[in-house]
Parts: structure tokens; sequence; C-alpha cells
């Protein structure tokens, strides 16, 4: 029977999860706790340098359990320190991960699917389509290589990568809680942070399993312009997404709600905006992040002038709201947000879809 049973990949397990898959396999939970230990703060993929663990549970292991990390094949530093790797999964697609350094932190910054299903209008990833939902053990090793090519856990982990976090929310949650737990990653629930293009079922969800912070990619202080650039919001509009986060961080007076706001030249970007966002946001905490727009071949966007962007910011601050410009960082090797394309295709092709209607030059590699 023993051979006919399916391989369970442990790394798809978070502590609760190992903990039951100990037990159900006649052993204690404690070894679970063992193991986990084992995977993800020491690094250790053999179930025989699991030394605390007797030779016959790793034997039972080795039959009906396995290890699968994703596979590192290509690591590309940027000259002002940003990481990127690139690792294969194990039907061949290929995601990226990218470390941050700034200020004494790491930040890494994790994808949750192999494409993505949103078409933002002014984001790379957007182009290839959606292929699928990773799993939580692509999820999770993606920080399983990081901390191991730097020695230590990342001190901050967000879910702003490749594809939308919060449709995929199981293995989501599931990873969050690793990057977590005290015997894995231990990463603080105030440096874990789960970007959203606004979800809002799934918010309500998140915030009963999982505390964690929120970042929200606003981009636009109304409907009409919100449903032009983030289609998802002719689903969840404004009057449903900011309540929605309001609610998400009450009880915690520590947190906010992180804003993504691209600065698109001509489009989102004046003063009027910045008003009409004030507005918008008044009553729910806040900060402001302002992203600069990266462009990518066949767009037809454009940056907004450092100016612009810095009088929009002095505009919020002068009502009081937290505003800081993100620093663009690592776009000498297409690591910068919204350029996580790789060599990624959708099989739907959204990308010639959209050759053939002219809309678009095919632009990515
Ligand atoms: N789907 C999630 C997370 C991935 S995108 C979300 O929508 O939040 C991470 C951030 O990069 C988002 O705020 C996204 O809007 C932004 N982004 C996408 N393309 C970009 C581009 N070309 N330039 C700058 N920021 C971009």
């Amino acid at each position: 029977m023993a051979n006919q049973r399916k391989i369970t990949n442990l790394l798809d397990l978070d502590l609760q999860g190992m903990e039951a898959y100990f037990l159900e396999m006649g052993s204690k939970a404690f070894h679970g706790r063992n193991v986990f230990k084992w995977i993800h703060k020491h690094g250790v993929t053999e179930f025989d340098a699991m030394t605390d663990i007797s030779k016959r549970l790793r034997q039972q292991l080795q039959q009906q359990a396995s290890i699968e990390l994703p596979k590192l094949v290509y690591e590309q530093p940027a000259t002002d320190g940003t990481r990127k790797w690139i690792l294969e999964l194990q039907d061949s697609q290929r995601i990226e991960t990218v470390l941050i350094p700034d200020d004494g932190r790491n930040t890494l910054c994790v994808s949750s699917q192999v494409g993505c299903a949103l078409d933002c209008s002014f984001c790379s990833t957007a182009r290839q389509g959606f292929n699928r939902n990773l799993s939580v053990a692509e999820i999770i090793g993606q920080v399983w290589v990081a901390s191991r090519k730097l020695g230590a856990a990342p001190s901050n982990i967000v879910l702003m990568g490749m594809g939308e976090p919060l449709a995929n929310l199981d293995a989501v949650i599931s990873a969050m809680k690793i990057m977590q737990d005290d015997l894995a990653y231990m990463v603080s629930k105030y440096r874990v942070t789960v970007s959203t293009s606004g979800i809002v079922p799934a918010l309500k969800r998140l915030r009963e399993s999982c505390d964690v912070s929120l970042a929200v990619s606003l981009h636009a202080p109304d409907n009409a312009l919100r449903d032009k650039l983030v289609p998802i919001n002719r689903k969840y509009p404004l009057e449903e997404l900011i309540p929605a986060c309001r609610e998400y961080v009450k009880g915690d007076k520590r947190r906010k709600v992180t804003w993504e706001y691209v600065m698109l030249e001509g489009i989102n970007d004046s003063l009027q905006h910045a008003k009409a966002l004030i507005r918008l946001l008044e009553g729910t905490p806040s900060k402001v992040n302002l992203i600069p727009f990266n462009p990518f071949p066949g767009t037809h966007y454009r940056t907004s002038p450092a100016e612009r962007v810095e009088a929009f910011r002095m505009r919020l601050k002068r009502s009081g709201i937290i505003a800081t410009t993100r620093k663009t960082r690592g776009d000498d090797i297409d690591a910068a947000c919204g350029q996580l394309v790789g060599k990624v295709r959708d099989r739907s092709s959204r990308e010639l879809r959209m050759e053939k209607t002219g809309n678009i030059k095919l632009g990515v590699s």
C-alpha cells in the first residue's frame, strides 16, 4: 500500500499542517515540529541529516514524503545591491524573487502566481496573462532559497512580486504563517506585507486567518479612472474597497493601510488628484507610497517627472498624510515593480491577442 500513497511535499505544510500530518502517519506532533524546524530554520532537506528523528521515522518519511524546492536557475545581482533570483518549478515554469537591501533592512519581494489575471493597464506582468497559482511550497520556497543565499532570513517580506496574492488566498495564508513562525523565519507580523489590487471579500477572510500588514494598489482617487487602470475596480469599487481596508486595520493602533500609487504622467498625477485622494482617505489610518512608473516596451504611459511626484507628495503631507516616494530599485536587471516578466509565458496568450488587435507591440522577452 505504501507505494500507492501520494508523496507529500512537506514544504507545502505550515506548522499546523505538519503536526497533523505526523499524527496521521501514526507519529507524534513534536516530531512534525522538529522536521519543520530542520527544513525552514536550518535549511536541511535530507531526512537522513535530521539527527533527532529516529531511523525508523526517517525511513517512513522517505517512503511517503519529499522536500521539493523550486530550483535556482539564475542569480542576477544589480549594481544597486538588488538581487534577482529566477527559480524553476517542477513543470518548468519560471518565477522571480527579488531582494532589496535598504538601510540595514533586507526586503524580499515574493511572487504568488505565475503571471496574473488582473490586467492592470500599466503592469507588464499583466501582458503575459495568467498561467497558474503557486503552491505553498513554491511561495515559501522563494523565502527558503533567499534565506540560504543570505545566510539569514530576510527582515521584511512583501508579497508584491508577480501575481495577485488574494486570488491565491489559501496558499498565501499558509506561506505567510510559515514566514512568521518562530520555528521557521520569524519575520514579525508588521514586516510581512501582502499587496493587493483590492479583492474585497478576500480581505475579510485574510483578516480572520492571518495577521499581516496590508498594502493596496490604489493608483486612482475615483472609480472612473481606477476602472481603467485597475479593472478589478469594476467588480469591487472604491465605496466597497475603502471601508473594507479601514475595517482591516481596525483594532490595532500600529496598523495603517499602505496605499500604492503609481505616478503616470498626465493621467493621475495632478494636484486635483492629490486633493481627491486626501478626501478619499479621510478617516482611514493611511500612508501613501508613490511609485514612479517603470516603463516597459510597448507601454503608452510615461513616468511623472520627479518635481510632479514631489509636489504630489508635499500636498498629501500638508494634509497630514504620511507619503513616501518609492526608490526605483533594480531597474537595470528588470527587477523593478511591474517588470517581473522573465521567461514565463501565458499559453492563452493575452499578449498575442493584444498584438493582433494592434494595442501593443510584442515587447517582452
Ligand atoms: N497584484 C498585487 C501585487 C503585485 S504588483 C497588487 O496589485 O498589489 C506590486 C505593485 O507594483 C503594485 O502596486 C503594482 O500596481 C505596481 N506596479 C505594477 N506595474 C508597475 C509599473 N510598471 N511601474 C510601477 N509600479 C508598478
